[in-house]
């Protein structure tokens, strides 16, 4: 059986966008569930809009996202293999040179468009003799080539493996440009040739390429090339259903990756944005997406971006994350809060890592840690809220704080179950309530009544912190 070949072919001329990550993720899993390649090929050849810068980062957030590519191309290494195919379709005469100036063209699109026309190219340069090529050239005009459109178009019809026969009646796009003045080719025939000389078996890409792909089919044949196939990913939405947009608040997988995102996060979600599982299943590993993915169960409707449930995977995540991970991908934005330095000793890290462990539940993403309630506890300065103050002011609590103050300097480390221990001896021994114990004991401790479970906090804390803190609660009172 033949490999399967698919490709990821961004333009980089933005950051990432994670329409485009999804586009890359689906082909990615077509790849691996078909033991096939993946080709990862920039389309750089607008030389204005393209840029390095924007390379790399495609690059780098596709491995930040576990995508893995087998080959690796530059279309603007291919400039030569482009020409040499256009000026095959030209002697072929399926192809022409136009020397129409910009203005020229754009008068007459005005007027087509003033008279109900479709503002499409008139063909005027399609049969130019010798001596009219050569007097345009004599006067220094530049030309483009372009595709000769059969004279009597056919219907094209796009066979499409997720939305059945897509049919497009007429195509207005009229004699199109396939290579530009300064000698790099149209997206559409790069992308054509491409497709055939890197033996791509299947195109799968956004509907809103499907136009793209009628045209590409026209050229296919004037090419006598096969066929790949084709499929076209429905589009996703922001939450406002319209076109996802900077307008849906961050796009682009570097603002998701700067902003506390875990890659594995991120790839559950856009999995499961036009495919599904049919089992209700939500929390996929890599291995098993790879395994389950199958075209049949793509989903052709537009899909909404739902940032909470990008949080709610996140989550997830982050609950399920290895701690040494943990910690070293938290510590840049706990660096940022000023919680923490750049180099931990080994005993700030043991804390840091119970400190997280303690807290992930209520983490949504990364960035929260940079002014999270709950680390403050163990990295800020003490507050203590309006709430806090009044437990605090009950008739009972300063004889609670004095007694477990004195219970817990006597220890030289706190666990969870001594933290009970004593909470309970004092209780039974100042014949209170358990909530008189606890309520000025966490009010102390962390300046709020409700927070983490208390006992965690104070095994965290230890003995000495737990003991200042009470202390200054009972000054404070005296
Ligand atoms: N460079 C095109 C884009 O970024 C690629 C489309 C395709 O996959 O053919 O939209």
């Amino acid at each position: 059986m033949k490999t399967e070949r698919v490709r990821f072919a961004p333009s980089p001329t933005g950051w990432l966008h994670v329409g485009g990550a999804r586009t890359a993720l689906f082909n990615w899993l077509y790849a691996k569930k078909h033991d096939g390649k993946l080709i990862l090929r920039i389309e750089d050849t607008d030389l204005d809009r393209s840029s390095e810068k924007y390379t790399e980062s495609i690059k780098e957030d596709l491995k930040w996202l576990g995508i893995v590519w087998d080959e690796f191309y530059k279309q603007s290494d291919r400039l030569e293999i482009y020409e040499r195919y256009a000026r095959r379709l030209v002697h072929e005469e399926k192809a022409y040179h136009c020397f129409c100036t910009e203005e020229e063209l754009e008068e007459r699109r005005q007027r087509a468009l003033d008279g109900g026309r479709p503002p499409v190219y008139d063909g005027r340069c399609r049969n130019l003799s010798e001596e009219e090529k050569q007097q345009y050239r004599e006067e220094g005009r530049e030309s483009v080539i372009r595709f000769k459109l059969p004279e009597q178009q056919p219907n094209v019809v796009v066979p499409d493996r997720i939305k059945g026969d897509v049919e497009f009646e007429s195509l207005t796009t009229g004699d199109f440009v396939i290579l530009k003045s300064d000698g790099t080719p149209s997206y559409n025939f790069a992308c054509v040739l491409d497709d055939h000389l890197m033996e791509i078996s299947f195109t799968m890409r956004a509907e809103d390429h499907l136009t793209n792909t009628a045209k590409q089919m026209l050229l296919y044949e004037a090419l006598d090339f096969n066929q790949p196939q084709f499929g076209h990913l429905s589009m996703l939405l922001g939450p406002d259903k319209s076109k996802l947009s900077k307008r849906s608040g961050a796009t682009s997988v570097k603002d998701f990756r700067k902003n506390g995102y875990l890659p594995e996060a991120l790839v559950n979600h856009l999995a499961q944005l036009g495919w599904s599982s049919k089992d209700n299943q939500e929390i996929f590993s890599v291995s098993e997406l790879t395994k389950k993915f199958s075209l049949d169960n793509i989903i052709d409707s537009s899909q909404v971006f739902d940032r909470d449930k990008l949080d709610w995977f996140n989550n997830q995540y982050i609950k399920r994350a290895e701690l040494d991970r943990l910690v070293d991908i938290s510590a840049p934005f706990l660096q940022q809060g000023d919680y923490i330095e750049e180099d931990l000793k080994e005993d700030e890290r043991e804390t840091l890592k119970k400190v997280l462990d303690l807290i992930r539940p209520s983490l949504d993403k990364l960035t929260d840690l940079k002014d999270h309630e709950d680390i403050e506890i163990f990295y800020g300065s003490l507050e203590l809220n309006a709430e806090a103050e009044e437990v605090l002011n009950w008739k009972s609590s300063p004889a609670v704080l004095r007694e477990l103050e004195e219970k817990f300097s006597t220890r030289e480390s706190l666990s969870p179950d001594e933290v009970s221990t004593i909470v309970k001896e004092v209780k039974e021994g100042l014949e209170v309530e358990y909530k008189e114990v606890y309520k000025p004991l966490r009010a102390a401790v962390t300046g709020k009544i409700s927070g983490p479970e208390i006992k965690e906090v104070l095994s965290i804390l230890g003995p000495e912190v737990t003991c200042g803190r009470l202390n200054s609660a009972l000054e404070s009172r005296s």
